[in-house]
């Protein structure tokens, strides 16, 4: 059960009030560390010393890098660059660093300058249309179709993308059955107007702590 509190106050004192009761156990909701995505790195730096390589290079994060033991920079994933010969990188970022990530622009990674610009964790798995991870990461067996909500096919094998009226979310339709809801599935399932996609990125980012209360 989630519960939600006007202020931080509240909070703690229900916290503090349900402390030792053996029948109830409760936790505040885990915050999120914010993201940052480093854009065309060159390939001649392997994912694996990234992380190595910006400690190396960039003296003044050093400090707020190793604060963590290790846990303040981690490399998330990689993605495609139009360009074959370089990549991005997204990576979690402890806020105190974050925040000097984004102020800096950019940073060292061996003899360039690479551009820093912030990601937001909301992430949409291609595979499987679920939330909170990417493909890379996914364990579900079967591919789904963004478009059609088919079970058959993903997206890009999908013959009905031409035929009118065709297109169906499969996160809605889901919902629907199961909650009995009448929420309109006339949308692709990674659509702006999916009412499903729109309430998690919500969550997910109101969960994102960037280290200072707006
Ligand atoms: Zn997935
Ligand atoms: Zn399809
Ligand atoms: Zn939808």
């Amino acid at each position: 059960m989630r519960v939600e509190f006007d202020n931080e106050t509240q909070l703690k004192d229900t916290l503090t009030r349900l402390q030792g009761k053996s029948e109830l156990k409760a936790e505040p909701v885990r915050k999120l560390r914010p993201m940052v995505i480093l854009k065309g790195i060159s390939k001649d730096v392997p994912a694996d010393d990234l992380i190595q390589s910006i400690i190396r290079q960039n003296t003044v994060l050093t400090e707020l890098i190793n604060n963590g033991g290790g846990e303040n920079l981690k490399l998330r994933f990689k993605r495609e660059n139009r360009n074959a010969n370089l990549y991005n990188a997204v990576l979690s970022v402890e806020p105190k660093l974050y925040n000097k990530m984004l102020d800096m622009g950019r940073i060292s990674v061996e003899y360039q300058r690479v551009h820093v610009a912030s990601f937001s964790p909301f992430l949409q798995c291609h595979k499987c249309l679920q939330f909170g991870h990417t493909k890379l990461r996914c364990t579900a067996d079967q591919n789904l179709c963004s478009h059609c909500a088919s079970t058959e096919h993903d997206v890009g094998k999908c013959p009905n993308k031409d035929k009118p009226n065709s297109v169906k979310c499969y996160n809605c339709h889901t919902h629907n059955t199961r909650f009995n809801t009448k929420m309109d599935t006339k949308h692709t399932a990674n659509s702006n107007t999916c009412p499903r996609l729109r309430a998690m990125r919500e969550k997910i980012n109101n969960r994102v702590d960037y280290g200072y209360t707006p």
